[in-house]
């Protein structure tokens, strides 16, 4: 980790002055697993491998982020540990001047035999997606059956010492309800704070619909009929999450409503696909090709110009709840989550 953190250029902030801190980079759109709220279940494109960024190209793009101000990097797909000598990319990415953070989301599968190498790279956080602990359910949203492996990937992962482990699941309507408790109870005997993420209309099948959102406040129904719950006051202007503490002062647990009450307001960051295109929210209708500029003779300067417009113009929010929402024509995996 290099914590020099002297920025040398103009500081991103956008059109609402929201201070970007955080890029999160998508590595691959490829995956071993087919979740329903993501994939279709098979006939995926995917990009030719050429079009994906190489770890000098997405370090050249990190390098110059971290000059106008962003600390935070965040790996994701796709699945981000298919992508080969990952830790090989930790490395450079944790050489960049100003970065203080690399954190991955990831399904877990491989983290048995990789975790150990990850957190010796550099990599400090994960999050870790598991959405059901019965082996019936995680096969159904999942498409596979290997809650086992994860459960392996989870423990090599909490064995290797990474700062802070968080596990998301996705919460869909009559699914997520006999899951709560569950991935609880183990949050709470293992210290794993679990996320709640409402079900957001990104996955390719196009099957979303409101009424298969879990919303937070039932969430947090089902919590309360057994556990005391202490909301932490400021938690929506550290993350995505309202957090809360359990009263018994046994772990914390937080619920991300991005559908009913989005975080939008407090948004502090942005994203590059794996094929190097900017996307300045999940739900943007463009993007900005800084992979064409990379390969192209453009100067550092000429894509500190893009990124700084790209940003000066990020969506004030989503528009899930409005009459004019757009999905955006990538879905979930392809976009990096
Ligand atoms: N493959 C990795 C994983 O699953 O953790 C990283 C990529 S995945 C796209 C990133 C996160 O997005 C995961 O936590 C996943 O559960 C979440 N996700 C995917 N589709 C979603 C959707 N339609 N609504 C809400 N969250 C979603
Ligand atoms: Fe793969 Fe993650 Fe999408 Fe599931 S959510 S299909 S693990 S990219």
């Amino acid at each position: 980790m290099t914590q020099s953190t002297e920025q040398t250029r103009p500081t991103l902030i956008d059109g609402m002055g929201r201070k970007i801190v955080n890029l999160r980079i998508s590595v691959t759109d490829r995956c071993n697993f087919r979740c329903t709220y993501c994939m279709p279940a098979d006939n995926v494109e995917f990009m030719e491998r050429g079009e994906l960024l190489s770890f000098e190209e997405i370090t050249r793009i990190a390098r110059i982020v971290s000059s106008m101000g962003i600390n935070r990097l965040r790996l994701t797909g796709g699945e981000p540990t298919m992508r080969k000598d990952l830790p090989k990319l930790i490395r450079m990415l944790d050489a960049v001047d100003g970065i203080d953070d690399i954190a991955m989301t990831t399904n877990a599968f491989f983290l048995k035999d990789q975790a150990n190498d990850l957190k010796e790279a550099g990599l400090q956080r994960l999050n870790v997606s598991l959405d059901a602990l019965d082996k019936e359910k995680f096969r159904h949203v999942n498409r596979r059956d290997c809650l086992e492996q994860v459960l392996e990937g989870l423990k090599a992962a909490s064995k290797a010492g990474f700062k802070s482990i968080k596990i998301n699941a996705v919460a869909v309507k009559n699914f997520s309800e006999t899951e709560i408790l569950r991935l609880i109870e183990m949050g709470r005997s293992d210290g794993f704070e679990i996320r709640f993420i409402e079900f957001m209309p990104l996955d390719s099948d196009q099957v979303w619909e409101r009424d298969k959102v879990l919303f937070g406040h039932e969430i947090l129904d089902i919590i309360k009929a057994k556990y005391e719950l202490v909301p932490i006051s400021n938690s929506l202007e550290i993350g995505p999450a309202s957090e809360y503490n359990f009263a018994d002062g046994k772990g914390k647990i937080g619920i991300i409503t991005a559908v009913s009450n989005p975080f939008c307001d407090h948004c502090n960051r942005i994203r590059m696909t794996a094929d190097g295109k900017l996307r300045t929210c999940l739900f943007s209708t463009s993007e900005y090709d800084l992979k064409k500029l990379i390969r192209s003779e453009a100067t550092d300067a000429d894509i500190v110009e893009t990124i700084l417009g790209a940003v000066a113009l990020k969506e004030p929010g989503h528009k899930i709840n409005l009459d004019d929402f757009e999905r955006p024509t990538r879905a979930m995996h392809a976009i990096g989550g």
